[in-house]
């Protein structure tokens, strides 16, 4: 509690005055190996207490309201780097941008969306919003008109962590989805792992079945990366390929 109360008082800072920065997780195609974008994670360091991981001030920001303020401020950042990148290099790639379910309630959320990606004149197929299950699957009536907004813009939409949460199969072909993030809890197990396998197989097959695509977060190692080719999923982001990087190391990856 002492850390929690700790961190909510530097978060409230960083948030305002610069103390976060961007890093950028490069995506690959799995068959050429070929760079198709990059996912934007928020990092934060304080100098008194040191680098803090966002599976720990995340969950923070959304229990005291921080999470709009923290999400729009990674938002517009990512958006402005692809800007860059796209201008630089004339990469032609995704950037994925993970987006909170309280985020996806707030009225106006696309109209926010659709403003910056004038503002940074890049194309709505440039920008991958990524959802967990939970915010896709609550059915509220505001995150479902933001969603249809950014569908009709044709910003593109992905389920993160797929197959920890509870999607209804019923509701996700409803659903404006063009990828699913396979979970790194179900990759970590690959290949050994007869259940693992079944599951990453499973999904990998819904999403073909579906005309989405099947990307695998975490892979690891050799293996891993084998077992996920050979069952047809076509997206790879993990440590095997690259960390996630400052937007100066990312350069290597685009001008390649
Ligand atoms: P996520 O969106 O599922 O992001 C993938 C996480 O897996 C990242 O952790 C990434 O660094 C890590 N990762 C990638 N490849 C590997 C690998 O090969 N091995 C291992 N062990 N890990 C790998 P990270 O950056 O610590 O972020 C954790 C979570 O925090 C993210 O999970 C996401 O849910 C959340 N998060 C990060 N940035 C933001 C943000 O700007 N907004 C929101 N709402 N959530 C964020
Ligand atoms: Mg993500
Ligand atoms: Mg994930």
């Amino acid at each position: 509690m002492v850390r929690k109360m700790q961190l909510l008082r530097h978060l409230r800072e960083a948030i305002v005055s610069e103390g976060l920065s961007v890093h950028y997780q490069p995506q690959f195609e799995m068959s050429t190996q070929r760079l198709i974008g990059f996912e934007a994670l928020c990092r934060w360091q304080v100098a008194s207490i040191g680098y803090i991981s966002p599976a720990e001030f995340i969950p923070i920001a959304e229990e005291n309201g921080l999470i709009t303020a923290l999400g729009a401020w990674v938002l517009e950042h990512a958006i402005a780097q692809m800007a860059q990148w796209r201008l630089q290099f004339g990469f032609d790639g995704v950037m994925a941008v993970n987006v909170s379910g309280t985020q996806l309630n707030m009225k106006g959320f696309g109209v926010h969306v659709e403003a910056l990606l004038l503002r940074y004149e890049i194309p709505a197929h440039a920008l991958e919003i990524e959802v967990t299950e939970s915010s896709l699957m609550s059915r509220s009536s505001i995150a479902l008109e933001e969603l249809e907004r950014m569908r009709a813009l044709g910003v593109r939409l992905a389920i993160d962590d797929f197959g920890t949460g509870y999607s209804s199969l019923a509701h996700l072909h409803k659903m404006p989805v063009q990828t699913l993030k396979i979970d790194q809890s179900f990759v970590r197990s690959l290949p050994g792992d007869a259940d693992a396998c079944a599951i990453v197989e499973s999904i990998v097959a819904l999403a073909g079945a579906m005309k989405m695509s099947a990307l695998a977060e975490g892979i690891e190692t050799d293996a891993q990366l084998e077992f996920l080719k050979r069952c047809g999923c076509t997206k790879a982001q993990g440590y095997w390929f690259a960390k996630p990087l400052e937007p100066s190391a990312c350069v290597a990856f685009l001008v390649r």
